[in-house]
């Protein structure tokens, strides 16, 4: 069997430069870079009679828009939608001068010290997010994860690992300058999982499954009480659809199962219950993994790389690897929370995932105080029975991921801000030669060809990801 070519969304990750680009910068340097800025944007717009304050003072509010997906009301979805608070608020303006580096603490959302929930509004936050933590400890069970490796071919699935990462040992050391390959065995053994998963074991349940009985299309009739066996596995709630054939008429019913052993069985379901299985594969095949929750009602999974010493990306309903940015550019979402669940504790992701401001949505659950103490305790909670060994390991490794989701943000405060350089170059009067000079203060790794072929790369990431990764599963997207 052939060896599918990592997807192009390896890209991402395997040019050098784009790796130490987002893991060497730090605050200082973010300091350091915005304040340089900001003197050259002064500089520029005293040349300018009569362009409007937008770089200095506070920016005007804006609108933000509501949590909203209304094609999606999933099980998973937690909790009805509450009022929104005033303190984090995301530019999303159209204005082209938006770009202006936004307030570093409004992205990186910052935390500050933890604070217990006091009122009810945080409480409801908190509970949330202590149950959601529970569903990925659900997979640490010897006989759940033995019955999952009955059912994975895993002859087939680490003969196309050996074969995949045989391949990229060898082009690693084509290379002749001593690289490591791009991805290891264990991220091979994950990738061929992924495609036996999406290709050939669970089903995608469709908006209009087909009559079991004449396979004619059925008509959603809305929800039904769960039968005593359906409550029995852990349907909380039974989707009903009638077959639109007159001569039939027969009755399906979906019920959505939370149980990871019943869906073994059934191998069916939507974005919910396939991210739910393929979760606890991961952990069954013996990698790190990661239920990865988001408030507007989406799941997807991350593998830890060994190889890579970081948090991968795994959408298993597109068959997407290592492409977070997959939900903001591909598909155009806006997203608040996406928090991360396993069995050593819980850590805030959303930074992976929205990249810009503009990408964000309000953040109104509660204080970011408070979901930080949530976020803690649950950390607590799960390391609580690991030796002092293991509870220093993770929290480092806590620390250097922080240091990671911290990277992507200042790339791109970093780009935007050399995005608006260039805008502003172009309006700016010609006779003003201080540029030139100006343009020599960016650092080179920021320099504008650098990023504008940065940018390109990526437009051509989400470009093949169109093609190989969604028009193949036109019922699959946007997910459930
Ligand atoms: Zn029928």
């Amino acid at each position: 069997m052939p060896i599918r070519e990592p997807p192009p969304s390896s890209l991402n990750t395997s040019q050098p430069g784009f790796r130490s680009l987002e893991g060497e910068y730090d605050d200082l340097w973010a300091k350091d870079l915005r304040s340089k800025f900001e003197e050259l944007l002064r500089t520029k717009q005293q040349n300018e009679l009569g362009r409007p304050r937008y770089l200095t003072g506070p920016q005007p509010p804006r609108e933000c828009s509501s949590l909203s997906n209304s094609r999606v009301h999933a099980s998973e979805s937690p909790s009805p939608k509450t009022p929104q608070l005033p303190d984090y608020q995301p530019s999303t303006s159209n204005n082209s001068y938006s770009d202006v580096p936004p307030s570093y603490t409004s992205l990186l959302a910052m935390p500050g010290i933890p604070s217990p929930p006091v009122d009810s509004q945080s409480q409801r936050c908190r509970n949330l997010l202590i149950s959601l933590s529970l569903v990925p400890t659900k997979y640490e069970n010897p006989g759940l994860l033995d019955e999952a490796l009955q059912v994975v071919p895993l002859d087939q699935i680490y003969g196309e690992a050996d074969e995949e990462s045989g391949v990229l040992q060898a082009q690693a050391e084509s290379m002749g300058d001593g690289r490591e390959p791009e991805w290891g065995y264990q991220d091979c053994v994950i990738r061929a999982l992924l495609r036996w998963f999406n290709r050939s074991f669970f089903n995608w349940v469709g908006y209009r499954p087909p009559c079991q009985i004449c396979l004619s299309p059925t008509i959603a009739q809305g929800e039904t009480v769960p039968a005593p066996l359906e409550l029995a596995y852990g349907a909380l709630r039974v989707e009903l659809y009638q077959c639109s054939a007159s001569k039939c008429g027969a009755y399906e019913r979906f019920p959505r199962y939370g149980d990871v052993w019943r869906l073994l069985q059934t191998r069916k379901g939507r974005t919910g219950e396939w991210v739910n299985v393929f979760t606890m594969f991961c952990r069954a095949l013996g990698s790190r993994a990661r239920w990865v929750w988001n408030a507007e009602e989406n799941v997807w999974t991350e593998v830890y790389s060994e190889m890579q010493k970081r948090w991968i990306h795994i959408d298993v309903c597109q068959e997407a690897w290592d492409n977070p940015k997959l939900y903001t550019e591909r598909w155009r979402k806006k997203l608040s929370y996406c928090i991360a669940f396993s069995n050593e504790g819980a850590t805030d992701v959303t930074r992976r995932y929205v990249r810009k401001a503009e990408h964000a949505l309000q953040r109104d659950r509660c204080p970011e105080q408070v979901l930080l103490h949530v976020i803690n305790d649950i950390r607590r909670l799960r390391r609580s029975n690991m030796s002092t060994v293991e509870r220093f390991r993770l929290e480092k490794e806590d620390s250097r991921e922080e240091k990671e989701l911290r990277g992507y943000i200042l790339a791109s405060i970093a780009q935007s801000a050399v995005s608006n350089l260039r805008l502003m170059d172009l309006s700016v009067n010609s006779s003003n030669h201080s540029h030139a000079a100006d343009e020599q203060k960016l650092p080179t790794e920021l320099s504008s060809e650098r990023l504008a072929s940065r940018r390109s790369g990526t437009q051509e990431m989400v470009a093949c990801r169109g093609e190989n990764g969604l028009h193949h599963l036109p019922s699959r997207d946007p997910p459930q």
